[in-house]
């Protein structure tokens, strides 16, 4: 398991905020993204959720949120990492 990059975090943040866009409750990751259900046995229940919706956003979403940390999906689920997106580029 490798650690996230920022970039990743990003991407992972875009679409944590599409899914939202569309789906006031988290779509297929609300049991982990509204409920805070954050060990990977949800985490794998979300992607075959995704996959039987062919939900592409939050199919693209389970990799990523797959590799992270409790502490990073946590943070995810709360918008802790909005400020990635939100922060000038340099
Ligand atoms: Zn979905």
């Amino acid at each position: 398991m490798s650690q996230l990059t920022v970039d990743e975090l990003k991407t992972a943040t875009r679409l944590r905020r599409k899914i939202y866009q569309d789906h006031a409750a988290g779509c297929c990751w609300h049991i982990v993204l509204d409920d805070g259900n954050l060990e990977d046995s949800s985490v794998v229940f979300c992607i075959q959720q995704a996959k039987q919706r062919g939900c592409t956003f939050c199919m693209d979403l389970g990799p990523l949120v797959k590799r992270m940390s409790r502490t990073q999906r946590a943070k995810l689920s709360t918008g802790g990492y909005n400020k990635l997106l939100d922060a000038p580029s340099s």
